[in-house]
């Protein structure tokens, strides 16, 4: 743009945008519209789907200010940043209005409660790489949570990112090709990341002289996150971040590792088939949306030390032994609300008086909540607080039903201040004045059609129509003539309206100032309140595990620290919800380190092995998270990770390079395990030729069991990897049993020690609907090459002749000596 065209405005635009980073979009006051110019109005116009104009050659869009909210969710969901310029004067004739950037909105600082998911934390997260050591910065602007922890290699680091998945994440433009691929990222100014500066930064944030009250003393790569967050926020974002009163930091060995692959194989927090469909769906009885988040981090942070578990798992029992108190305890956790978000709100001078209200009824259901947690006779949360001060004080002086908006008055209850009371009754009276005009008037002049009407041009004014002109009294001044009336005023109403409008104008200003000391004496009860709202959080998950433990009939596991797994009639917690053909088969499971730490389990397709195998997984994160679990018993020896591995042929969703991706994972699992991890695999080796394919699973099989020793769960396609029991001590065989009835193939979903005889595939390919002529087709083929691979040495290893060795009936069906269960036996 060439500066002699530059209005003032537009002069004053430029200088504003030109105070902003290059990719935040800047929607700037103008009347009742937010516009953009140039560069931001042709980005924002496709997102928005608004007109893009041309004013004066500037390319323009806008969007009408009372309906600004969802055009910037839009933007932001976008994943633009967007700065507000409001206007800060009023408009007055051959004067510039003043504007300023209110807040800049970015997707990993929301604090709008619309804008965010009340079942999940949104974090802002920084990394950043210090020799080694890779730091995490994590906050939760919209509650305060600041956490940071540091990891040793980058697959952690993204096993973590996976879990928080921030909104936001900020990189030193130093370090960018540092760290691959990371969603949500984006370029930060070096700087604020240098150690030094950012220990200095965090250290005057938190008034202290040292952050070894954190524990990050020992965590400079975390610090320095930590420090870049901090200064994106209050530097970059202009937010206030008076709420962010702590750094905590996330202590990688007291959780029970779930990388990112493992994370979704077992359909923690999401699934393809919607939340119903995993664990936290199931587990999630919680009802307040701060316990909703934190189950979620409970899941994603299951913990290896016995301690917190175990009084986790009292307070359960405790509530299940006195149901009564649990449900009276849930009873009151249904009248809290979000606590943490409107105190983040609040205290960040956002908010308004339904905040103010929600708090206080919020705030009043923790004394019966205290009292029935006192009659449990364990311990529970620390921090909570009910502070009756501050809720009689916020309920004596809000009203009934507080309106949203600031600014229009009746916040504040009748009666709280004598001299708002005495400026609404000014303004009452003055109104009550002014209709009793009405009556008056109609008597003096005798016109019955006379009226005292209001708009905001001319304020108070009596309308009178053309027929009765003739009757209008002389002290009456006309201001205006209309189609077939005029209007007037007199110095008496004239009068009258100043006081009543004066008084309004007053009263609204008053209730705003007394809103802002409302707001003020919550803040300064940021922490405690922040404490009390941490402990409702914890209290809330346990009081809905123990209605999920009642409702479904979970057990308390009893943890040990040793290499054992015993589970007694165990369930897919999830699938035992969902089925809705049949009932869910419930399965024991043992491992003993003597003899059954690699366990092989065959079966047909369909049979029901992948479920088993993620069962015995979900049981053993559920009794780490401090839940109870679906079965009749359970001991767990606890675990230092679980991961849980699906093989190519599973896994479609991924793209082409899947048995890439598998490996990958694989490698991943014979790095990290331990002998105290927990390893499920399912089917892997199914992406490449069957031979590539069965000499790693085999190889894979060996070492986990040779050298790492941890408890592993294989479920295979692969019969020949059956033979490792023969030659491995721990090693031990299982299989879903089925039966055949008149060729149809009948799922008993029951484990049963030993191999599996035969895949069944031609029989599950009838049950999918395969058409019949190829069926038949495809069993006499089978027979045929059954019979030809029969005869040379079938007690070599190879996948071909171990795998046809049985059933050389011609109809195809198994050997009598089948380990199946007997048609008419026990289901
Ligand atoms: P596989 O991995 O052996 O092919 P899956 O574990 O995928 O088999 O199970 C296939 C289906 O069988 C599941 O979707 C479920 O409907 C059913 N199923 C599995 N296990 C059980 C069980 N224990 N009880 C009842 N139904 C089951
Ligand atoms: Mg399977």
């Amino acid at each position: 743009m060439s500066a002699p065209t530059l209005t003032p405005m537009m002069a004053q635009y430029q200088a504003m945008r030109r105070s902003l980073p290059d990719d935040v979009l800047l929607l700037y006051r103008l009347g009742d519209f937010y516009e953009m110019f140039f560069d931001d109005a042709k980005t924002a116009a496709p997102i928005l789907n608004v007109a893009l104009t041309k004013r004066n050659a500037v390319p323009m869009c806008g969007v009408p200010y009372h309906a600004a909210d969802a055009y910037i969710a839009k933007l932001v969901r976008a994943g633009k940043r967007v700065a507000i310029a409001e206007q800060t004067s009023e408009p007055s004739p051959g004067k510039i209005v003043q504007r300023e950037i209110a807040r800049i909105i970015s997707a990993g600082s929301i604090i709008e409660s619309h804008l965010l998911d009340d079942q999940r934390p949104n974090y802002l997260a920084a990394v950043f790489l210090l020799g080694k050591s890779r730091g995490l910065a994590c906050v939760d602007h919209s509650t305060g949570e600041f956490t940071v922890a540091e990891f040793a290699d980058q697959a952690q680091l993204d096993d973590e990112l996976a879990r928080l998945t921030p909104s936001e994440l900020l990189i030193s433009d130093e370090q960018l090709s540092g760290f691959g691929h990371l969603p949500a990222a984006q370029p930060y100014d070096g700087y604020a990341f240098l150690p030094d500066p950012a220990r200095q930064m965090l250290c005057d944030h938190f008034s202290v002289h040292s952050l070894d009250g954190f524990g990050c003393a020992d965590a400079p790569s975390a610090v320095a996150a930590a420090g870049a967050i901090l200064h994106y926020l209050v530097h970059q974002l202009r937010r206030p971040c008076d709420h962010l009163r702590s750094l905590k930091m996330r202590e990688n060995g007291r959780h029970v590792l779930i990388d990112a692959a493992s994370q979704r194989n077992l359909d923690l927090i999401d699934s393809r088939s919607g939340k119903k469909h995993t664990l936290l769906g199931v587990l999630d009885r919680t009802k307040t949306p701060m316990g909703a988040r934190l189950l979620r981090d409970w899941i994603l942070h299951p913990l290896r030390d016995r301690e917190p578990l175990d009084k986790r798992h009292d307070f359960i029992a405790a509530l299940l032994e006195q149901p009564f108190i649990l449900s009276k305890c849930r009873e009151s956790l249904q009248g809290i609300r979000d606590i943490e978000r409107t105190v983040g709100r609040l205290s960040q001078g956002a908010g308004n008086a339904r905040d103010l209200q929600a708090l206080a009824i919020s705030l009043g259901h923790i004394p019966a909540l205290q009292e029935d947690l006192g009659c449990l006779g364990v311990p529970h949360a620390k921090g909570l607080r009910a502070f009756p001060d501050l809720v009689d004080h916020l309920q004596v002086s809000l009203a009934e039903e507080p309106p949203a908006n600031l600014k229009d008055g009746g916040m504040i209850r009748d009666g709280h201040s004598p001299e708002l009371d005495e400026l609404r009754s000014l303004s009452r009276d003055g109104k009550s004045w002014i209709a009793k005009l009405q009556e008056d008037e109609r008597k003096r002049t005798g016109i019955d059609s006379l009226k005292v009407k209001f708009n905001n041009v001319f304020g108070y004014f009596i309308e009178i129509t053309s027929s009765k002109l003739a009757k209008v009294p002389d002290d009456y001044t006309r201001k205006q003539t209309m189609a077939n009336c005029e209007r007037y005023i007199t110095p008496a109403l004239k009068e009258m309206e100043n006081k009543v409008l004066g008084a309004e104008e007053r009263a609204k200003q008053l209730e705003y100032e007394l809103f802002l000391q409302l707001r003020l004496e919550v803040c300064k009860e940021l922490e405690a309140l922040q404490h009390t709202a941490a402990a409702i959080a914890e209290i809330d998950v346990l009081c809905g595990l123990a209605e999920t433990a009642q409702t479904h009939g979970h057990v308390r596991p009893v943890l040990e620290d040793s290499r054992h797994l015993v589970i007694t009639n165990g369930r897919h917690p999830v699938l035992e919800q969902t089925l809705v053909e049949e009932k869910f088969v419930p399965n024991d499971t043992t491992f003993d380190p003597a003899d059954s730490l690699l366990q092989i389990l065959t079966g047909p397709n369909m049979a029901g092995k992948s479920t088993y195998i993620r069962q015995v997984a979900l049981i053993t994160l559920m009794a780490q998270t401090g839940a109870f679990v679906p079965a009749e018993n359970a001991v767990v020896g606890m675990v230092d990770r679980i991961f849980c591995r699906v093989g190519a042929s599973d896994d479609l969703s991924r793209g082409q390079s899947t048995f890439m991706v598998e490996m990958n994972e694989t490698a991943l699992i014979l790095n990290h395990a331990t002998d105290r991890s927990l390893v499920i695999l399912d089917e892997i080796g199914r992406g490449t030729a069957t031979f590539d394919g069965l000499s790693i699973a085999w190889a894979v099989a060996e070492h986990l069991h040779d050298v790492i020793g941890c408890r592993t769960l294989f479920a295979t396609h692969y019969h020949e990897l059956t033979d490792l029991a023969n030659t491995r001590a721990a090693v031990a065989n299982f299989n879903v049993a089925v039966r055949e009835w008149n060729d149809e193939i009948i799922f008993l979903r029951k484990i049963l020690p030993g191999a599996a005889d035969k895949s069944y595939g031609i029989q599950v390919a009838r049950l999918a609907g395969l058409p019949k002529p190829i069926i038949e087709r495809a069993k006499s083929i089978l027979s045929h090459l059954e019979l030809n691979s029969a005869k040379p040495d079938a007690k070599k290893q190879g996948p071909k002749a171990k795998n046809m060795k049985q059933g050389q009936d011609q109809d195809g069906m198994p050997a009598a000596n089948a380990p199946q269960l007997d048609l008419f036996g026990e289901f």
